[in-house]
């Protein structure tokens, strides 16, 4: 089986009809300006160096709204990876956007330049929760994007958040399960942070929104992911790129923010886990396999699984085991 590498390229907000409430796009990809072409090439070749020749590469354009750039602005980016494309060096294009931005015309334009998956920022599919998100969609034009997507012939990627105002964990799950139902082969899961200058951060500063605290958000990510992942729908991410300003605060004024958010929450699954197989064990020895890819997970992030069961047992062991 071919490993898969993504070449990420950042595209600032500029085609954005609405201000998201979350979003402060520049300080997220912290980058203000429309990249040219030819730094756009220097990435690709700069990644392309660093992978092995037999493994599957694709480029990936994240932020901003891809496909609310005219066509001709799309192809501007597009064009540069085309030639990557025919001469076998790049897979395809993978790219995020608004469920609003989808039409047959832009599908098309996508199919012939090489695209293969189309990801949607759904974010939440409750409409209580859209609306207080200044999304300016509805459930329904994700549900049609979605179709459209898929219709084209396109990989449909949906990603969500949690945490946004008014969700729930059991909007979260509706959420998830929505996704699944309309038929994305990938998502992401991004926990809601408080990004200063955004009108998030204000609705927090006077007191009207309260960001989950880092369990919340690591237990309703946890709950989203194992339904995701027992319905066979990649999980592409779970929890945000860290970047510069995130990692040391500079642009984050609050929220469940960390820096290895993933391990935090597959700590958390193999906390519960080993718990039972705790309760279940009589004796002072505590003894477990684990696939050797789970390890890392399994003893916890710093340790904290290992540690949990060595209060309760004289020895613990925990080893990974090849399949
Ligand atoms: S659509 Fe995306 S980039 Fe645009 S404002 Fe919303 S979150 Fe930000």
């Amino acid at each position: 089986m071919k490993t898969h590498y993504t070449i990420p390229i950042f595209i600032p907000e500029r085609a954005c009809p609405f201000r998201c409430i979350y979003c402060n796009q520049y300080h997220i990809t912290n980058c203000s300006q429309t990249i040219d072409k030819e730094d756009i090439e220097n990435t690709i070749q700069a990644y392309l160096k660093t992978f092995p020749e037999q493994s599957e590469k694709k480029v990936a354009f994240f932020g901003g709204t891809f496909t609310g750039m005219s066509i001709d602005e799309q192809n501007h980016y597009l064009d540069v990876v085309l030639p990557y494309i025919e001469r076998g060096l790049v897979k395809e294009v993978q790219l995020s956007t608004r469920p609003d931005y989808i039409t047959p015309e832009i599908l098309e334009n996508l199919r012939r330049h090489g695209v293969g998956t189309v990801e949607l920022g759904a974010q939440s599919l409750d409409e209580e929760v859209l609306r207080h998100s200044g999304r300016g969609h509805t459930v329904a034009c994700v549900e049609r994007a979605a179709s459209l997507v898929r219709d084209y012939g396109f990989q449909l990627g949906l990603q969500m958040m949690v945490g946004l105002p008014f969700d729930t964990k059991q909007r979260t799950m509706a959420t998830a399960q929505k996704i699944i139902d309309l038929g994305a082969e990938c998502t992401r899961i991004y926990p809601t942070l408080v990004v200063r200058d955004t009108p998030l951060a204000r609705l927090y500063e006077s007191g009207r929104y309260e960001p989950l605290s880092i369990e919340t958000a690591v237990d309703w990510s946890l709950a989203a992911l194992d339904l995701f992942e027992s319905a066979g729908v990649t999980v592409l991410r779970v929890g945000l790129h860290p970047s510069e300003g995130l990692r040391d605060g500079s642009q984050l004024l609050a929220g469940p923010f960390h820096i290895s958010f993933k391990e935090l929450v597959l700590t958390e699954r193999w906390r519960r886990r080993l718990e039972k197989l705790a309760d279940e064990t009589s004796g002072e020895h505590f003894e477990v396999a684990v696939p050797s890819e789970e390890i890392n997970y399994a003893v916890g992030y710093g340790g904290a699984n290992r540690k949990m069961l060595q209060q309760r047992f004289k020895t613990v062991r925990i080893y990974g085991l090849r399949n």
